[in-house]
């Protein structure tokens, strides 16, 4: 059968397409214009952050943060093993080398496996990475405290990867806000979407003034073109930035939305799987509802498929990845768990209840009794 629900499509309010047409008004169709700028600022604001620069993806927001640490080939950068590859691919663009974090209960990077690796390298007097890159998996929030801490002891650079994140939050504070540097995403299935932008922000503001520079191919402040370096076609047309303006003004809409969906299927599916946990004084956004099922999850997948929804595994880890074969990490076998068992639900913010039983009873029907949970 055709699919007719997908994961997360994108969901317009009312005002993208006005928003659209006053940048045709204008004439500002070429990059920059007036929706770039109140597109940072709206983000600056909701978030509580000092600095945004639009991008036009989230994996080169990831690559502006690490280009303007000045990361290199003599430098390593440790990043969440369970994430997607647009949070680490950056890291090979500047050939760092990247070394892996399992996760733990909370289903995010591991602190503990962080600080193990640490004193491994002390007892080794070995170096410390430059940068930790922390996914805040599927809209929840990671153990961000604990995290920020262990890297400011270390003078580990945090870069928060909340490209799934946004309107997440800790103890009342957004995701993307705690690290020296975060990164968003509205690429097209994402909790808002402008079908492709980034945004980095930051509260300091030489490195996100050096992030436009290079956003921008490097160019001096001449009449002229005038290179002392290079950088990149990256910034965010206005066009498309009109779109984000309009979205962020659905989001704690869209958030609730999606937090009611995990409710709901929660209601259906009860005990019978389990559910990616919210961590103590946090909000997620649960930008898709994922459960571990108590069997591998090929079955339930083709089963869904066959009746129209799409449903997806989770990530596969990246220390799974051929590409990443080579690469060293610490691991505890949590995140590989996951990726056998694991599934993400049809989440979106269009779904209605009546949409959730249905799929909750197709998953009922086809999870094969008796298997073994996922051990921790
Ligand atoms: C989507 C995503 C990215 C990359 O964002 P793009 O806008 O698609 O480049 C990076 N990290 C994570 C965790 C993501 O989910």
């Amino acid at each position: 059968m055709k699919i007719h629900t997908y994961l997360s499509p994108p969901h317009m309010g009312k005002n993208e397409l006005k928003y659209i047409k006053k940048v045709f008004k204008s004439n500002y169709i070429a990059p920059l214009g007036e929706y770039v700028n109140k597109f940072e600022e709206s983000i600056s604001k909701t978030i509580n952050i000092k600095y945004s620069l639009a991008l036009s993806s989230g994996t080169s927001a990831i690559h502006l943060a690490l280009r303007v640490l000045g990361i290199n080939k003599n430098d390593e950068i440790w990043a969440s093993s369970w994430t997607f590859i647009g949070s680490v691919a950056p890291a090979l663009y500047e050939n760092a080398k990247l070394f892996f974090i399992d996760c733990d209960e909370s289903w995010q990077l591991s602190p503990s496996l962080l600080l193990e690796e640490i004193q491994n390298r002390k007892t080794k007097k070995e170096k410390l990475p430059k940068a930790l890159i922390l996914t805040h998996l599927y809209g929840q929030m990671a153990k961000i405290n604990e995290i920020s801490k262990i890297c400011k002891e270390n003078n580990i650079f945090l870069i928060e990867d909340a490209a799934e994140a946004l309107g997440a939050k800790y103890n009342g504070q957004y995701a993307g806000s705690f690290g020296d540097m975060g990164i968003f995403s509205f690429n097209g299935n994402k909790i808002l979407t402008t079908s492709s932008a980034g945004m980095l922000v930051s509260d300091n503001e030489q490195w996100i003034k050096k992030a436009g520079f290079l956003s921008t191919q490097a160019r001096e402040e001449e009449i002229f073109y005038e290179h002392k370096d290079y950088g990149y076609n990256y910034r965010l047309s206005n066009v498309l930035a009109s779109i984000g303006v309009a979205q962020m003004e659905v989001l704690e809409k869209r958030v609730k939305k999606k937090r009611k969906i995990f409710l709901w299927y929660k209601k259906y599916l009860k005990d019978k799987v389990e559910y990616m946990p919210e961590i103590e004084n946090s909000f997620g956004n649960r930008w898709l509802t994922t459960i571990i099922l108590p069997c591998p999850y090929q079955k339930v997948l083709q089963a869904l498929s066959d009746k129209g929804y799409e449903s997806r595994p989770l990530w596969k880890p990246m220390h799974l990845q051929p590409l990443f074969k080579e690469n060293d990490g610490i691991y505890n076998g949590v995140s590989e768990a996951f990726f056998k068992n694991g599934l993400c639900l049809p989440s979106g913010t269009k779904l209605k209840k009546k949409d959730v039983e249905k799929i909750s009873r197709i998953v009922l029907e086809n999870i094969n009794r008796g298997s073994l949970k996922v051990k921790i």
